[in-house]
């Protein structure tokens, strides 16, 4: 569903991605592990070109997504769902309506359709009653739910998380991680940036082990986790776990 050919990535002098070749297939859940400051995020804004890329291709259904103009950049970005780790919810807006606005607005869906749709996506992340409530009444597990159902709104046929717990408070983290691994479990194609080896465990696919601007190691996670096979994983996973 995603190809990325030798996707570098820099910032003046500061190569951040140095020639990564990957393929996310549909269906797939990759969790993407590694230091601060790898280039995790950075990795992941190039996977919808929030970020241009300094070389290289970014392939989604076949079409290089870096030589598109804006409308039809747009058009593809709206397959792909991001959730970042600020959730970013329209503060004068309720809950439903924070779900519905992309659908109605870019999506040009009617206004019931859109209601109907996003009443199922807040029963689905488990909010069904917080609909008519504001952002600024939640707390943060329930705004980051909120934020995935919103970036379901869109129908994505790829989802793309950002560490998504890690402003979250201790408590809060299961709720989000159980909207997530049930997503997974739908289906859904995921790239998921994440410090939560338990989730990156239990639920990925494949593990992306990310240093110096490289994928350094990818895998199972049974294998990344039991037998990492370079000193850079091991020297990481001493300190995560
Ligand atoms: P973390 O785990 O802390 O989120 P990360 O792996 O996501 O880290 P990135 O945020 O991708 O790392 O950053 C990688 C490098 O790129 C860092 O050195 C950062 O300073 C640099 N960088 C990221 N975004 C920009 C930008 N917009 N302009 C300049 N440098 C940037
Ligand atoms: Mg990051």
């Amino acid at each position: 569903l995603i190809e990325v050919r030798n996707l570098k990535k820099a910032f003046g002098t500061n190569i951040v991605l140095k020639d990564i070749n990957e393929t996310v297939e549909k269906g797939q859940v990759i969790c993407v592990v590694g230091p601060s400051g790898s280039g995790k995020s950075t990795f992941l804004r190039c996977l919808n070109v929030l970020e241009e890329p300094t070389e290289g291709q970014v392939l989604f259904d076949g079409k290089d997504l870096i030589h598109l103009n804006e409308e039809e950049l747009n058009g593809l970005r709206q397959r792909m769902g991001m959730v970042f780790q600020s959730f970013n919810l329209f503060p004068n807006m309720s809950v439903l309506d924070n779900v519905k606005l992309a659908p109605l607005r870019v999506k040009k869906v009617g206004e019931e359709k859109a209601t109907e749709d996003a009443k199922k996506l807040l029963k689905q992340v488990g909010l069904e009653d917080k609909a008519e409530q504001y952002p600024e009444s939640l707390s943060g597990g329930q705004m980051q739910r909120v934020a995935i159902a919103r970036a379901l709104a869109m129908d994505p046929e790829v989802m793309l998380f950002d560490e998504p717990t890690s402003a979250l408070d201790p408590e809060m983290v299961g709720e989000v991680l159980k909207v997530m691994r049930d997503l997974a479990d739908s289906g859904m194609t995921m790239v998921v940036v994440t410090h939560e080896m338990g989730f990156a465990k239990e639920v990925a696919d494949q593990i992306w082990f990310m240093d110096d601007g490289y994928i350094q190691e990818k895998g199972k996670p049974q294998d990344f986790f039991t037998a990492p096979k370079t000193e850079r994983a091991r020297a990481f996973l001493s300190k995560m776990l």
